[in-house]
């Protein structure tokens, strides 16, 4: 069975869809790395194995700075919540459950790879492969949806008759810091996780998409989780985006500020009003 949306060329023709970018020694290079990966694995050990890999190492490698930035004195005037520091005892909590929750949830979630990718017959070839900016926009379509599902479920988590059973673990961490992203209750990972999948579903027209995806919203997680409001972040060129100092509110204050990504369903149902009202008496106090 064909993706729908794939079969039909519906997002193509939304987003505009190319598929060959002009040649350069770096495509080149990545084109010979990718065949390499085609000829030499399975279909099986890509999506399964290779999805792990991915998973894993962006995990590392996007946390890793995140984690340095507490030892760097001169980024501590970029920290959000400045008179709660990170705590290695923390820290070391937060990764123990993430562990746990990497090899009992996010590894048999991640081997669905292969299924999914089986039953849409997703291709993985490096010549069906969209461009660049094609997966930007599918990225951009799946944040939307997930970030619909997360306000909505999360607001639902966070009555009083679920709350103390499940997302209580997430708000553990008053100051969040970039792993506390992941430091949840096992049925609240299944179930936000669930919002992570749906825009894939819909979506998904090639495999190097659904990492793509992956790698994308583990970036978005970490950095509004991060307890660093940094200048410059290429994420706030996101239309709407809430960053840092948006989430960071959330689990300061508890109430308000429920989406993961945009702003809008906040300021829609006026779950900002809030953060708005802290965000002002800060400005107030700052030209005092
Ligand atoms: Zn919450
Ligand atoms: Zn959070």
């Amino acid at each position: 069975m064909e993706n729908f949306w794939f079969s039909s060329n519906v997002t193509e023709r939304v987003i505009g869809a190319a598929y060959y970018l002009p040649s350069n020694p770096l495509e080149s290079h990545m084109e010979d790395g990718w065949n390499y990966m085609n000829n030499h694995f399975s279909r099986f050990q890509i999506a399964c194995w290779g999805s792990l890999l991915v998973h894993e190492v962006a995990f590392v490698l996007l946390n890793l700075p995140l984690f340095v930035a507490q030892f760097v004195p001169f980024l501590q005037r970029y920290k959000v919540q400045t008179d709660k520091p990170e705590s290695y005892v923390d820290q070391w909590k937060a990764l123990k459950l993430i562990m746990f929750s990497h090899v009992f949830i996010d590894t048999p979630f991640t081997c669905g790879t292969y299924v999914f990718t089986e039953f849409f017959n997703i291709p993985f070839s490096w010549e069906s492969m969209p461009c660049w900016y094609s997966i930007v926009g599918y990225i951009f379509l799946c944040l939307v949806v997930e970030d619909t599902w997360h306000y909505f479920l999360h607001r639902i988590m966070h009555d009083k008759r679920f709350y103390k059973h499940c997302h209580k673990i997430h708000h553990t961490f008053q100051a969040p810091f970039s792993i506390a992203a992941e430091y949840a209750h096992p049925l609240e990972t299944f179930i936000l996780g669930m919002g992570t999948m749906w825009g894939i579903l819909f979506f998904a027209n090639h495999l190097v998409l659904i990492w793509a995806w992956a790698v994308a919203r583990m970036l978005e997680s970490y950095d509004v989780h991060s307890g660093y409001e940094f200048p410059f972040n290429p994420l706030h060129l996101i239309p709407f985006y809430a960053g840092t100092r948006f989430h960071d509110f959330h689990h300061k204050n508890f109430h308000g500020n429920y989406s993961s990504t945009f702003t809008w369903w906040d300021k829609l149902f006026g779950t900002d009003v809030q953060y708005k009202q802290f965000i002002e008496k800060q400005q107030v106090d700052k030209e005092k």
